[in-house]
């Protein structure tokens, strides 16, 4: 089966160093297996959106010579397919209304403890649609970090496939893209891993083969935040990639030398693709970025 991989930005802002360490992360790992490299725009949530975002997140992977193979797909034209599949579910009884509020659950614990799934709430009521966990899974293996364990009460959990008020869920639309697009690895941020079991669910309810799955450090700023639009992270300038370029591969475990830093953008992507390894990756989840 050849390689696909993808890279999945949510257009919240423009992309800043944390977003180009996923993005270079994604793309080498596809491209030294001569594989495709696909990217797909998470625009899920409009009130977390700003204007323009996607564009500019396009323009700036131009500018750093990142090119996606095949079409950009806005999860936000896509609510149909992700509508059709939520209805078999329910028809099914594999997710169910859920009318319970944030507090409720905050109440009895903090975890939900599938209230409604025995309930014949319909959709006339504001509520979410849940996902009926069939068997929790508890760990999976990533190829850097090995053996992940997820804690049981959120193993366990019927999670949100569809909220209150009316937004589909990452989780969902995440999983029925990759499917859809025939993703073979899913590389990303180790903010991530947490819902990674949830998304397994959905491959074993799909009846899917799971993908691979390689979570990269988190970029952290001078006071140990991660870098995120929330806190302010500076946004990538378009007109002078070379110096965040080589940060970001510093931060990915190259070792950068005179001849590359001061070689032109195209023979830099394409040396990080012939240099790329999973060995050189940094074994900590997190690292300040020196950028
Ligand atoms: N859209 C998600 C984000 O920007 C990434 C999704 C993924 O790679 O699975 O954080």
């Amino acid at each position: 089966m050849s390689y696909v991989g993808r890279f999945a930005p949510s257009p919240s802002g423009p992309l800043h160093f944390g977003s180009l360490v996923a993005a270079l992360g994604s793309y080498f790992q596809a491209k030294s297996q001569q594989g495709q490299w696909l990217v797909r725009i998470e625009d899920l949530d409009p009130p977390r959106e700003m204007a323009g975002a996607s564009d500019l997140i396009l323009e700036t992977l131009e500018a750093y010579h990142l090119y996606w193979d095949g079409e950009v797909i806005y999860q936000s034209q896509r609510h149909d397919f992700y509508q059709d599949q939520i209805d078999q579910w329910l028809s099914s009884k594999e997710a169910y209304f859920c009318q319970c509020t944030r507090k409720q659950i905050k109440q009895s614990g903090g975890f939900y403890l599938g209230t409604c799934r025995n309930t014949a709430i319909t959709s006339n009521e504001p509520c979410s649609v849940r996902f009926t966990v069939p068997q929790a899974i508890d760990h999976f293996f990533d190829l850097k970090y090995g053996r992940i364990e997820i804690p049981k009460s959120l193993a366990d959990e019927d999670f949100i496939i569809k909220r209150r008020d009316g937004l589909y869920a990452y989780n969902l639309a995440v999983v029925l893209d990759d499917i859809d697009q025939s993703v073979t690895e899913v590389v990303r941020g180790a903010d991530l891993i947490e819902p990674t079991g949830r998304q397994i669910n959905l491959y074993h309810a799909m009846k899917q083969p799971e993908v691979s799955y390689l979570h990269l450090p988190l970029a952290l700023d001078a006071n140990g935040n991660k870098l995120s639009k929330q806190n302010h992270a500076p946004a990538l300038d378009n007109q002078a990639p070379v110096a965040a370029l080589l940060a970001a591969m510093s931060f990915l475990g190259f070792t950068i030398d005179a001849h590359i830093a001061n070689a032109k953008i195209d023979e830099i992507i394409s040396w990080g693709c012939q240099n790329w390894s999973l060995k050189n990756l940094p074994n900590t989840m997190a690292n300040t970025a020196n950028f």
